[in-house]
């Protein structure tokens, strides 16, 4: 988290892993509930700052008179990963046909609207709608954390209470300026909500009213949700008609050990160093660009240009910037990247990982229901299955094991 920039999730700062998703770690012990006059006592230490910062004695009283703390979160925010996730496995889940799909069919659903915000704040509508996609699936996973309760425990309770203290009074102002109602103000454990899961601070900051009703509505109104997107995208310094980047080919024996995203060197430079881009077609005569090489020099190689920075503010990793800007492309009609990732065990769609599941329940094993996503329980029923099977017992899922379980 950068503090005069603030990412919308707090989530990607918190995680140190770059590539840490949560569901991979065995669960830590539960936080003990705290002394029952503990919380109330913390919040009524809040209730005076709170006023300072253009919160109303009303409004507290009356979003906090009585509120349970919710431990939960604070488990959430001690969780430690066990492993990374290789990057072939989160872009295989983020973009793949189905979220492709739902994305095109949201481009035509929504036409006029992505039109007139492209109109207003210069980003086009492929790109607002991958952030869309990415965010919240289309609108389709909020978090159902209150955020009074989650963002008051937070700020009661563990590590960055000041943090979040911003956040909870943040969180109260939207209330009281009525943009969402209570009982629709839901988000993930650490605060980020609505379509496109802004934390409160960011909402102060970019949100939209782009319906005209007078409330930036981030929970309940699309165009409100994709001019916001569009917006944050505009304060980040998007260059409108510019792309994100491209797909490009190295030389033989390329050292990009010392590129990167911020390591902007100019088209010539890299026309001079034997860059080329995979269609073909030449580098762009000016400007610069950054080298990522996710996977090493090995796998597919990107110059990523300001667009790419300004996509990667939303949620300050570059991994999460490169799923974004890929899902954008293949709204376009792009197809996937031309160097397939180094390894023999490339990563599953979330159809393919619902029938991991769907193949796992089948041979017996307690696993929860089907949901695309592979937590604890599958994990321990995969490496069973990797054991059985004579493949490596790590717990992850690729197409090995999804070909393998197919056929057994
Ligand atoms: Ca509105």
């Amino acid at each position: 988290m950068k503090a005069r920039r603030p990412a919308p999730h707090l989530l990607a700062a918190l995680c140190t892993a770059l590539f840490a998703t949560a569901g991979q770690a065995q669960a830590p012990s539960p936080t003990p509930a705290p002394a029952p006059q503990e919380f109330e006592n913390c919040l009524n230490t809040l209730r005076a700052p709170a006023r300072a910062v253009g919160v109303s004695e009303a409004t507290f009283t009356q979003h906090t008179l009585g509120l349970a703390p919710d431990m939960s979160v604070i488990d959430k925010l001690n969780f430690q990963p066990e492993f990374r996730t290789a990057i072939w496995d989160y872009l295989a889940g983020l973009v793949d046909d189905q979220r492709v799909a739902e994305g095109q069919a949201m481009l035509a659903l929504h036409a006029e609207t992505l039109r007139r915000v492209q109109e207003r704040f210069g980003v086009d509508p492929a790109t607002v709608v991958a952030v869309w996609g990415v965010e919240s699936n289309f609108g389709q996973t909020f978090g159902k954390s209150p955020l009074v309760q989650s963002l008051g425990t937070l700020s009661c309770f563990g590590r960055r209470q000041a943090y979040f203290r911003t956040e909870f009074y943040a969180t109260l102002r939207i209330l009281q300026a009525g943009h969402i109602a209570p009982n629709r103000l839901v988000g993930s454990w650490a605060g980020a909500f609505g379509h496109t899961q802004f934390m409160p601070s960011t909402f102060e900051r970019l949100a939209v009213d782009f319906d005209g009703d007078g409330r930036a509505d981030l929970m309940d109104s699309t165009p409100d949700a994709l001019a916001s997107t569009a917006n944050f995208l505009a304060k980040a310094g998007w260059q409108s008609g510019q792309p994100w980047g491209f797909e490009v080919k190295l030389p033989p024996g390329f050292n990009a050990s010392s590129e990167g995203r911020r390591t902007k060197r100019t088209m010539e430079d890299w026309v001079a160093r034997g860059v080329k881009r995979v269609d073909g077609s030449p580098l762009p005569a000016s400007g610069s660009a950054g080298l990522l090489t996710p996977a090493g020099p090995q796998g597919p190689a990107f110059l990523v240009l300001r667009n790419f920075d300004a996509i990667y503010s939303y949620n300050a990793a570059e991994s999460y910037g490169l799923a974004i800007a890929h899902l954008s492309d293949r709204l376009r009609g792009g197809g996937p990247f031309v160097t397939p990732w180094p390894t023999d065990d490339p990563g599953l769609s979330r159809a393919e990982r619902r029938e991991v599941q769907t193949l796992l329940i089948a041979r017996g094993h307690d696993i929860g229901e089907v949901d695309g996503m592979l937590g604890d329980k599958s994990r321990v029923a995969i490496r069973a299955e990797q054991a059985r099977l004579g493949q490596e017992p790590s717990g992850r899922a690729g197409q090995k094991l999804l070909k393998a379980l197919r056929g057994s």
